[in-house]
């Protein structure tokens, strides 16, 4: 697949998890559908930002935000980044008290997105990505570029 393929592939993945999450809680009678879905599925933003995430959910926009960098270099085991920050959405819809990376988040990405050995950090493939990131940094180093020192952050 292309680079064009790999974000058109995110996309339909995120699409996918905001379908599995709204069809598994649809039956759910604890909640109210003004509850559930007052602020509707979770929009997309891809990001081409080095940075130390994977990818983040923004409460405040609504929005889950995937970084491209991440995307490219670990392809279709960045689904399980897409599902994570899908569940940072709904865990908000459906219990906003609950621990950002808690008990209710682990649930749903892992019982109800079907990640079982999921963790709460992207770590199994993190440093890979970082030390690509520090060659580049090194690059624009040697280059003269002015220095990225949030690209220095390894782990
Ligand atoms: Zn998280």
């Amino acid at each position: 697949m292309n680079f064009y393929d790999w974000l058109h592939w995110a996309e339909d993945r995120h699409a996918f998890w905001c379908n599995h999450l709204d069809a598994h809680f649809s039956g759910v009678a604890s909640t109210t559908p003004e509850q559930r879905y007052s602020r509707g599925q979770p929009l997309l933003e891809f990001s081409n930002q080095a940075t130390k995430r994977a990818g983040l959910y923004d409460p405040r926009r609504h929005t889950c935000v995937y970084q491209i960098p991440y995307l490219f270099m670990v392809e279709a085991r960045y689904d399980e980044t897409i599902a994570h920050e899908v569940c940072h959405a709904y865990q908000r819809a459906l219990y906003p008290k609950s621990t950002w990376h808690g008990e209710f988040f682990l649930y749903l990405l892992q019982e109800v997105c079907g990640f079982t050995d999921a963790k709460t950090t992207h770590s199994d493939y993190r440093p890979a990505v970082l030390k690509a990131l520090r060659l580049s940094y090194q690059i624009h180093a040697a280059s003269h570029l002015p220095p990225r020192t949030d690209w220095l952050i390894l782990d």
